[in-house]
């Protein structure tokens, strides 16, 4: 391999990494990584990685080095590699087509960049509904304890997340919040739990005044909140109370989305009928930036009242949702996903991390609770079982340490915030085998003994 040293140190002198603190470079270099095969990652150094994150923050679901993703991008971007605003493209089309086909009862398409943009567009669609069909009325938006939307201020303004949020205030009105669902870590004492969840958020459209409310926002699955799964019943019940007070439903698919869970999309899991369905990591795996806001017909016909007034439209773009990369490579990977069955695979796999996990639990009392959805899995680690203190945050990131010295990436969510869900995170690739499940496992096995004992 070429000598990576001055790469390495141009990263060091000039880059500012994502969700980094940088004074520990003054002692150790920056990682770098250089190539991807698979599940494999390749540092600067030549180090070798089996990646259990899928590049960090569940985004490559297809796996590293897709010549077939790579070549539908290259051929379409010397064909027309842009174009935005009030017109077309091919794969723009086609692939709005496709999508479509595999979310009965939704609609339209609007293309960006990001899972921040394509909330954001759902937030300013909401507020326009409101402008125009309810007198001003239903502006609000409800959000739930935990979740994650986005990165820019508006999004933000719906972190469930105070860490993530709490030094770039103030944030615009109109945002409520509404309780988590995390049955390990009971709100409520009662035997149906999911339904007692739901309804705490009908009490807070109470309080705020059904009319007020225009929508709610919730991801499928929580995914950076410490890998929350839904309890039975809590979906029927958060659907029924939306139709209750006519408040549209904005289903956060950004992590759960195009395959991770092991169906096409978070929300089939559980039967909910979404007004909004927004996308972005596993659109294209990360082979181009593309995210999508999606709508049912019904909300896409309530911006065509009036138009004499120039005003009843979306007043709004993304210079890059004409970028034609982002649908050239979200097809060939669509294409990926079915003829290599990797829901199927993700299914199947994902059982097999649940169990790996729950076999832990035997040996390892400081796993308190296990939670997943195919290859989205979470194992919450505790101080005490019965009293389920958070464990100790530093040897938290001391078990993903001790996984990456092995040479397994794993993730932990919530960093920053000592006690705060402290959940050992297993988001692989969709193509994921057995071996290397076995692997990831066993690491997180060795580390949680070399670490707690
Ligand atoms: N929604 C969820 C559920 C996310 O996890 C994320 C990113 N981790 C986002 C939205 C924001 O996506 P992006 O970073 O692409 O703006």
């Amino acid at each position: 391999m070429n000598d990576l040293s001055p790469v390495i140190a141009a990263d060091k002198a000039h880059v500012w990494h994502h969700l980094s603190q940088h004074k520990q470079y003054e002692t150790i270099d920056p990682r770098v990584f250089v190539e991807g095969k698979g599940m494999r990652l390749w540092d600067a150094t030549g180090r070798e990685f089996l990646d259990a994150v899928s590049g960090g923050v569940w985004t490559v679901n297809v796996g590293y080095g897709r010549e077939s993703i790579a070549n539908a991008v290259r051929d379409q971007l010397v064909k027309l590699n842009y174009y935005a605003g009030a017109a077309g493209t091919v794969p723009g089309a086609t692939f709005a087509q496709r999508l479509i086909e595999k979310m009965p009862g939704m609609s339209r398409v609007y293309y960006s960049n990001s899972g921040s943009e394509a909330n954001e567009k759902v937030y300013k669609m909401v507020r326009q509904i409101a402008a125009r069909h309810y007198g001003g009325k239903k502006w609000k938006i409800l959000y739930r304890d935990r979740d994650y939307h986005g990165t820019t201020i508006g999004t933000l303004a719906t972190s469930g997340q105070d860490q993530r949020a709490m030094q770039y205030g103030p944030y615009p009105d109109g945002f409520v919040r509404v309780p988590h669902c995390l049955e390990y870590r009971k709100q409520w004492d009662v035997e149906n739990y999911g339904e007692r969840a739901a309804d705490a958020i009908e009490e807070v459209i109470l309080r705020e005044g059904p009319d007020t409310v225009g929508a709610i926002v919730l991801e499928p699955v929580t995914a950076g909140g410490g890998v929350i799964t839904p309890p039975e019943g809590y979906w029927q019940r958060v659907q029924e109370i939306c139709r209750k007070y006519d408040i549209l439903l904005h289903i956060d698919e950004v992590v759960c989305g195009v395959g991770r869970t092991g169906k096409w999309f978070g929300y089939q899991q559980y039967g909910i009928e979404p007004d909004f369905v927004t996308m972005a990591k596993g659109v294209a795996s990360g082979y181009a930036a593309i995210s999508c806001t999606v709508t049912t017909e019904r909300v896409f016909d309530m911006f065509k009242d009036a138009p004499e007034d120039g005003m009843s439209y979306f007043r709004d773009i993304s210079t890059f949702g004409g970028c034609t990369s982002g649908p050239a490579a979200a097809l060939e990977n669509m294409r990926v996903i079915e003829d290599e069955g990797l829901l199927d695979n993700c299914t199947l796999m994902g059982e097999r991390v649940i169990a790996n996990l729950i076999a832990l639990m035997e040996k390892h009392k400081v796993i308190g609770d296990v939670r997943g959805k195919g290859l989205f899995c979470g194992a919450e680690l505790v101080a005490d079982r019965l009293t389920k203190e958070p464990a100790d945050e530093k040897k938290v990131q001391a078990v993903v340490a001790d996984c990456l010295a092995q040479g397994v990436i794993i993730g932990a969510t919530n960093r920053s915030v000592p006690g705060f869900n402290n959940t050992l995170c297993l988001s692989p690739a969709l193509i994921a085998t057995a071996d290397d499940i076995d692997l990831m496992t066993n690491a997180i096995d060795a580390a949680l003994t070399r670490v707690f004992g």
